[in-house]
């Protein structure tokens, strides 16, 4: 005998508390694909404790004006950690985006969305777009300052801060850093704009100079929406204003393969909140047909965040190999290359089986 221990009673270390997670199915197709996800998520492994709440249309009709009801407050407070199925805003009208309320909420001032090209299996033109798109999250004219002036005229006022881009800025270098990307890209209509984009750009040079080892450039955002369209390749890592970042990163989402394959991260000061960057596809939604793969990919994110790299490592190669072997959702599917059409919790149940 050796004097240890013969049991570890650090059971604590050996297995790592479930992560307190509120879950959102959402509106639309975001019910499909939720159950799709968590589906793979629990066959994986992935140590979750759920709060499941209701968000969205369903909370507007029993009139709470936010979307979100108290149990969702509540669970948000507890958890401080979504993972949230898209949200249906009425255009024009109507009540306010949960989505806006949510990052105000929680604070969330970055928005990252990876995108790369999984060429040939999604065949794309351009098969060396493989960047991240850094948008700023809770300012612009996304700030909800809109008024009626007249009878005929209205007014959105674009908000840019100093504190709020400087956040940003430096979130967007240190994972540049950590990720050893070369040049960061940064578009605005400063030329237009002078004073709000301008602070922006202002601010981006101001912490592009504390990073000699990193390349920065800024390109006036007409022409950098061209060039992401003609050479996405060339672009590492883009940090934007809250409307052009929503704009191209579904540019850049569509360049892939389809804006149904992208996640995205909502990192905050108060939290984090993970969804698929495309919205609630009404067209399609009840159909069984949506694909998954934006919320799942939004869900690995969450997990190598929080501790559980290992799980999203198995659960994004289990995705990857049933791309590769050509089980497609109808939006990438194509007769000459994949091997079978199928749906939303049959693409799931492919991913499952190939964890
Ligand atoms: P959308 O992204 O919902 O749909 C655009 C097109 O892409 C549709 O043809 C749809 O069928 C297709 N599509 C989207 N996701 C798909 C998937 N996973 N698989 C296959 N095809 C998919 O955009 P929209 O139609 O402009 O917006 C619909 C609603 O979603 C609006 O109310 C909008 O406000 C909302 N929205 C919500 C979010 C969010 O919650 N984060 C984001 C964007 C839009």
């Amino acid at each position: 005998m050796d004097g240890s221990p013969r049991f570890d009673t650090n059971l604590a270390a050996a297995t790592p508390a479930p992560l307190p997670v509120t879950i959102a199915p959402g509106d639309g197709i975001g019910p499909e694909i939720m159950a799709a996800t968590l589906a793979v998520l629990e066959a994986a492994g992935a140590r979750l404790a759920p709060e499941t709440v209701t968000i969205g249309e369903a909370c507007y009709k029993a009139g709470h004006t936010s979307g979100l009801a108290a149990e969702a407050w509540e669970s948000l407070a507890r958890t401080r950690l979504m993972l949230k199925g898209p949200i249906t805003t009425p255009q024009g009208g109507g009540y306010k985006s949960v989505n806006v309320t949510l990052r105000k909420s929680l604070g969330l001032f970055a928005n990252i969305r990876p995108c790369r090209a999984l060429h040939p299996v999604i065949p794309t033109k351009h098969p060396d777009l493989d960047l991240l798109i850094v948008r700023e999250n809770e300012e612009d004219l996304y700030a909800g300052i809109e008024h009626r002036q007249t009878d005929e005229v209205v007014q959105c006022l674009k908000l840019i801060s100093r504190p709020g881009t400087e956040r940003l800025v430096r979130y967007g270098f240190a994972l540049a850093a950590a990720g050893g990307v070369k040049r960061v890209s940064c578009f605005t209509k400063d030329n237009i704009m002078k004073m709000t984009d301008g602070l922006f750009h202002r601010v981006l040079d101001e912490v592009a100079a504390e990073h000699p080892g990193i390349a920065a450039e800024h390109m006036i955002v007409d022409i950098g929406a061209a060039r992401l369209a003609a050479t996405p390749g060339r672009f590492e890592l883009i940090i934007l204003p809250n409307l052009y970042g929503d704009i191209l990163s579904d540019v850049a989402a569509e360049i892939a393969g389809s804006v149904g394959l992208a996640g995205s991260a909502n990192i905050g000061t108060g939290g984090a909140m993970f969804e698929a960057i495309h919205g609630s596809a009404p067209d399609i939604a009840g159909k069984d047909c949506a694909n998954p793969s934006g919320l799942l990919s939004a869900a690995i994110m969450m997990l190598a965040q929080n501790g559980q790299a290992d799980i999203a490592a198995r659960i994004e190669a289990a995705w990857l190999r049933t791309l590769e072997d050509g089980i497609h959702t109808a939006d990438v599917y194509a007769a000459n290359r994949s091997k079978e059409k199928v749906g939303t919790q049959a693409f799931a149940q492919a991913v499952i089986d190939r964890l």
